[in-house]
C-alpha cells in the first residue's frame, strides 16, 4: 500500500504522487497568492493540484484504486458495462440522455503519458500554486488522464472527404506508416480533448498513448500511439490533440460514433436548455485510477465567470485521479462549437470538483 503524507492539508488524490515521487508538488502550504483564481476557486485552495494519476506501472493503478481515500469503495462510479437507465436520477430517466452517456463513453479514451516535459512551469499561471509534474523530466512514470474523441476526418491522398487539402500529408502518418516504404494513402485523423496538466506539449505527446474502447477489464487493447498537440492552454487547462490511424475498422467506427454523438447531443441540449439552471444535471465518463470506463452522474454547483464569455463549473459529480481531462457535460449548456464541453481539471479541499475553462455558453 502507498505511504501517505501525514500533512492533513494533503488529500487522497496526492497519494499516488507522494508515494512515487520525491519532487512532485504534493503540498500547497504557504500559498497565499490565489488572487487570480475566480470566486470559489480563489477562496478555496486546490486540494488536488493534480488530478492525473501517476504510477510506475499498470499494476500500481489497480493498487491505488483499492487504497483510494477520495472515494473509498467507489460506490458513486458506475462501470459502463453495467450502466442502465436506472442509474439516472428519477425524472431524468429518458432514452436520449441514456444514449448520450453511452456514446460519450464510446468516445472516451484513456490518456497515458510516460514522460514530463522540461518546459512545465513551476506554478499555475499567476499563482504560487505548484504546477503538476514540474521538474520531473528525469523520471520515467506512467501518468494517466482521460480524454474524448470529438471529431473524425478521413483523408485519401491528402484530400479530405469534404474536399479540403491536408496541411502537411499525402499519406498516413501513423507510427507504422512512418516507418514503412509503402504508407497507406487512406487514413483517419481524430480530434481529442484532454487536460493540459496531463499532456503538456509535443515532447509529452511523443510519449502519449490513447487507449480506445477500454470498457471492461478484459477489453482488447486498442491503442493510438501517434499524438500531436496544438493550442495547449495552461490557464484553461485544455490540450487539443490530433491522433491518426489507417486502421479502417477504428476510423470508421469512431466516425460513426462522432456523428451519432452530435445528433443525440442536439436532442438532449434541446430538452435541457430551458431547465439547465434548475436541474444542474452533469455527467462525465472517465478512467479513474486508469481503470476501465466509469460513469458519474451528479449536479453542478457554481458557474464561475472567468471573463466575458468563458466559464468554469464546480460540481459534486464523482472524480478520482485519472479523471483529469474527461468532458464534464452540464446538460443544457452548449460549450464551444456545441460539442466541446468543459474538461475536468481538479478538486478543492471541500471535495468539490472543478473544470477547466470553456467558452460560448
Ligand atoms: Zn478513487
Ligand atoms: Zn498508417
Amino acid at each position: 500500500m502507498a505511504s501517505f503524507q501525514s500533512d492533513d492539508q494533503i488529500q487522497s488524490d496526492h497519494t499516488s504522487i507522494a508515494s512515487n515521487t520525491e519532487h512532485a508538488p504534493v503540498n500547497d502550504r504557504n500559498d497565499n497568492n490565489t488572487a487570480n483564481l475566480p470566486m470559489t476557486l480563489r477562496d478555496e485552495k486546490r486540494s488536488d493540484l493534480n488530478a492525473a494519476l501517476i504510477g510506475e506501472s499498470e499494476a500500481d493503478l489497480h493498487k491505488y484504486l483499492v487504497g483510494c481515500r477520495k472515494n473509498p469503495g467507489h460506490t458513486q462510479f458506475i462501470p459502463i458495462d453495467t450502466f442502465t437507465m436506472k442509474h439516472l436520477p428519477e425524472g431524468n430517466q429518458d432514452d436520449d440522455l441514456y444514449e448520450l452517456i453511452k456514446v460519450t463513453a464510446d468516445l472516451t479514451v484513456r490518456v497515458g503519458v510516460t514522460i514530463a516535459s522540461p518546459d512545465r512551469p513551476e506554478f499555475w499561471p499567476e499563482t504560487t500554486q505548484p504546477y503538476p509534474f514540474y521538474n520531473m523530466m528525469n523520471r520515467s512514470n506512467l501518468r494517466i488522464g482521460s480524454g474524448r474523441v470529438w471529431r473524425v476526418s478521413q483523408y485519401q491522398d491528402g484530400l479530405s472527404t469534404s474536399g479540403s487539402t491536408h496541411w502537411g500529408y499525402t499519406k498516413c502518418w501513423c507510427r507504422k506508416c512512418e516507418a514503412s516504404e509503402s504508407p497507406s494513402n487512406v487514413w483517419w485523423e481524430f480530434d481529442v480533448e484532454a487536460a493540459a496538466h496531463v499532456v503538456f506539449d509535443d515532447i509529452e505527446a511523443s510519449q502519449t498513448t490513447l487507449r480506445l474502447f477500454y470498457d471492461r477489464n478484459d477489453s482488447p487493447v486498442v491503442n493510438l500511439d501517434k499524438v500531436r498537440v496544438y493550442n495547449v492552454n495552461i490557464e484553461h487547462d485544455t490540450c487539443p490533440m490530433k491522433s491518426v490511424t489507417c486502421d479502417q475498422n477504428v476510423g470508421r467506427k469512431l466516425n460513426e460514433l462522432c456523428l451519432h454523438c452530435k445528433d443525440i447531443w442536439e436532442k438532449v441540449w434541446n430538452k435541457y436548455s430551458k431547465s439547465r439552471d434548475e436541474q444542474r444535471l452533469t455527467f462525465l465518463v472517465a478512467h479513474p485510477h486508469g481503470c476501465s470506463k466509469q460513469v458519474s452522474v451528479g449536479r453542478w454547483k457554481d458557474k464561475i465567470q472567468v471573463d466575458e464569455d468563458r466559464y468554469k463549473f464546480t460540481y459534486t459529480t464523482c472524480t478520482c485521479p485519472g479523471s483529469s481531462g474527461a468532458a464534464v457535460f452540464c446538460l443544457g449548456y452548449r460549450g464551444w462549437w456545441g460539442l466541446n464541453q468543459c474538461l475536468h481539471s481538479g478538486s478543492l479541499k471541500s471535495k468539490i470538483n472543478y473544470s477547466g475553462v470553456s467558452s460560448d455558453f
